[in-house]
């Protein structure tokens, strides 16, 4: 309450100013309305596991061959242009009102979403081993989550996850040596506090972290876990162009 009566007021001294194309957004929150279209159109992807594809599918390749241990993976789009660079500017130049944006965005989709299913109890952000966090200033997941919290009124429980032990970057790993890799990276700490979990994350490329975390909540008493994240990567290229 008090947090939106703030922002009401900041907005009337100071227009807001759109995160894309760095114009007046002409209303009170940093994005303009046809560059939110741009970033909210609707695109092809795997119903489970928001994989983008050439068309809107109920199960993708890999979803209909193998059991997720999530329930589902909702983005806010593809982790392309625009999304990311707004993600690089967020994530490693700090630009922190591009993350409460992109967070409005994504509630946004949520709150659709949610029409007709159940919401989930608590918020847990995937982890940032504490090398990375203190060399970046802060964990991204984490500031998305908390912003997300606010904007659906939903509990935030930042802490139950912890992240033991520095993994190489997954970059040019398949999908084996990204689990051996990932394997043992996470810890739960305390019983997640609702059944019905939402871990969230910035980008989700292959779903192997979201995978193992999930597994390890459900071993932990959660009976549901739904992914939310800003970008899902599509699938790389195969093939002639
Ligand atoms: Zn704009
Ligand atoms: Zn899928």
């Amino acid at each position: 309450m008090v947090y939106s009566w703030l922002n009401n007021i900041q907005y009337r001294l100071l227009p807001g100013r759109c995160i894309l194309c760095r114009g007046d957004s002409g209303r009170n929150r940093d994005i303009c309305p046809p560059c939110e279209q741009t970033l909210c159109a609707s695109w092809p992807h795997c119903r489970h596991c928001g994989l983008p594809g050439p068309t809107d599918t109920a199960f993708c390749g890999h979803c209909s061959t193998r059991e997720q241990s999530f329930n589902c993976c909702i983005a806010l789009a593809p982790y392309r242009q625009p999304l990311d660079g707004l993600i690089t500017d967020f994530k490693y130049r700090r630009r922190l009102s591009s993350g409460v944006v992109l967070a409005q965005l994504l509630a946004q989709r949520l709150r659709n979403h949610y029409l007709h299913d159940s919401w989930p109890g608590a918020l847990l952000p995937v982890p940032l081993h504490w090398r990375r966090q203190w060399r970046r200033g802060f964990n991204q997941a984490h500031f998305l989550a908390a912003a997300l919290a606010r904007e659906l009124q939903l509990p935030l429980q930042a802490n139950a996850l912890q992240r033991g032990r520095h993994t190489p970057n997954q970059q040019g790993m398949n999908r084996k040596q990204r689990q051996k890799n990932l394997r043992g990276a996470f810890t739960l700490e305390c019983a997640p506090a609702a059944r019905h979990i939402a871990l969230v994350d910035d980008v989700v490329t292959t779903g192997t972290t979201a995978g193992l975390i999930s597994e390890l909540l459900l071993d932990g008493g959660a009976t549901r876990v739904d992914i939310w994240c800003l970008g899902r990567t599509p699938p790389p290229r195969v093939g002639p162009r």
